[in-house]
């Protein structure tokens, strides 16, 4: 029986990982849940698991629910809290599907209390790779990716050595505007762009997806998770989302990880690795999808890939500048307050006007962070 935190319980990950807990009763157990506001949702989950500990980060939605919080489980409120409930609650796993930077510090945190890491937000491992890779090396734990394109290749890696592989090929849907004119994206409405045609996510990672800023922050993730250079991580777009990623070895041979388009079988896969379980999941129905197309991504009309690869080539705080502009850019896109392509433009300014800190500590990337926020928003508003 595996003893897992689940961070970030009440977004589409963290109800799809409460999935796969039902479906192993006898693997996984939910011992502690994390959220920032959702409080309604993580009562009835924390009942229906039978949780030792509730974690809620947002300070005044903490204080509304205390008093709502079932005898017998241990309530951590505020932003220290998520860290605090990983580090006293008894697991040996924490999954962490947070947006932003609230998921590095509890991160890290599990690593040092000898909790294996599923990662699920992005950030982790684009803002702190480094410091992640490092603390999981020092106390020989995992870190499982859960994200599906990361996940896949873990897969295709499992009979590998690192010298054998010559490239990881990550798949991308290639969004809603795959097709679509430099001309023609200037005009994207907020209601197209968060029409993903394959996966259905949260708004953020649709219109990331909508971008490629998504991959990009996926190549960066890749490159870390796997200790390879930006170099040998490549995209390929293949719009039926049905091949997950792929791994091409030394002697040329292709390994590639397929299934439908569900996130449970990632989640599933990294809470039983190494192992595999019997599912409920619907099996790949080969004959009845006929085609599986692939197209090389074309970086002129998606700026993104590029970006990312000079983030993660640079290293440091640079790839959590791309990755706090994005947000702020997204946001601004969202709200109606921007154009479509405006998005990489203004991650194109603020990396530009970044002195990138190598080596950086929590607090310098969280400052890196901040600062980057602060320069994109004024953008937004007009100034520089
Ligand atoms: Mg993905």
């Amino acid at each position: 029986m595996k003893r897992v935190i689940l961070l970030g319980s009440s977004g589409s990950i963290g109800e799809s990982t409460c999935k796969v807990a039902r479906a192993l009763p006898d693997k996984m157990k939910i011992v502690g849940l994390g959220v920032a506001k959702s409080t309604d949702r993580v009562l009835e989950q924390a009942r229906e698991f039978g949780v030792e500990a509730v974690a809620v980060s947002d300070p005044r939605a903490a204080e509304k629910v205390k008093k709502d919080i079932p005898k017998g489980i241990k309530f951590y409120p505020g932003e220290e809290g998520l860290t605090r409930m990983v580090e006293e609650t008894e697991a040996e796993m924490v999954l962490v599907a947070i947006v932003g930077t609230a998921g590095l510090a509890p991160s890290l945190a599990a690593l040092r209390t000898g909790k294996d890491l599923a990662v699920a937000s992005k950030e982790i491992l684009v803002l702190a790779g480094s410091a992640v890779m490092r603390e999981a090396k020092k106390n020989q734990r995992k870190i499982l990716p859960v994200d599906s394109e990361h996940n896949a290749i873990f897969q295709c890696l499992q009979s590998a050595k690192n010298q054998e592989v010559r490239k990881i090929i990550l798949t991308a849907s290639g969004g809603p505007f795959r097709q679509s004119s430099a001309e023609e994206m200037k005009k994207v409405t907020i209601a197209q762009a968060l029409k993903h045609p394959t996966w259905s996510m949260g708004k953020k990672i649709t219109i990331d997806s909508a971008t490629m800023f998504n991959k990009g922050l996926e190549m960066i993730e890749a490159h870390w998770l796997f200790g390879l250079p930006m170099s040998q991580v490549e995209v390929v777009v293949h719009p039926q989302s049905i091949v997950h990623s792929l791994v091409e070895f030394v002697d040329g041979s292709v390994l590639a990880q397929l299934s439908v388009t569900d996130m449970c079988f990632p989640i599933q896969y990294a809470v039983t690795y190494p192992e595999r379980r019997p599912s409920g999941l619907p099996p790949l129905d080969l004959p009845k999808l006929g085609t599986l197309t692939f197209e090389a991504p074309d970086e002129k009309r998606f700026p993104a890939l590029r970006l990312a690869r000079e983030a993660g080539e640079a290293g440091g705080t640079l790839p959590g500048v791309f990755n706090a502009a994005n947000e702020v850019a997204v946001e601004a896109f969202l709200e109606g307050r921007i154009s479509f392509p405006r998005i990489w433009e203004m991650v194109e300014i603020v990396m530009s006007s970044h002195s990138t800190q190598k080596e950086p500590d929590l607090a310098a990337i969280v400052a890196a962070d901040q600062w980057a926020r602060i320069q994109a928003r004024a953008i937004v508003g007009g100034k520089p």
